[in-house]
């Protein structure tokens, strides 16, 4: 199965680990495993994100906290 480019995006709530907000981060889900460093939308704080997906939709993510 092909899926078009742009829908390998899709954007899943995360919760911010420092300010508690919650915002939608956009995700390549081409990737079956990554780690990214996002700035959180509300306190501009980065923290980590820690993904799992498999084309076109997101299996797990959790935000790591120190
Ligand atoms: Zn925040």
């Amino acid at each position: 199965m092909r899926i078009a480019g742009h829908l390998m995006e899709v954007s899943e709530p995360i919760q911010c680990p420092f300010c508690g907000q919650s915002f939608e981060l956009l995700i390549d889900t081409s990737l079956p495993l990554q780690q990214l460093t996002t700035d959180c939308e509300i306190c501009c704080r980065p923290f980590e994100v820690s993904v799992e997906c498999e084309p076109g939709q997101v299996l797990n993510l959790e935000v790591e906290s120190e």
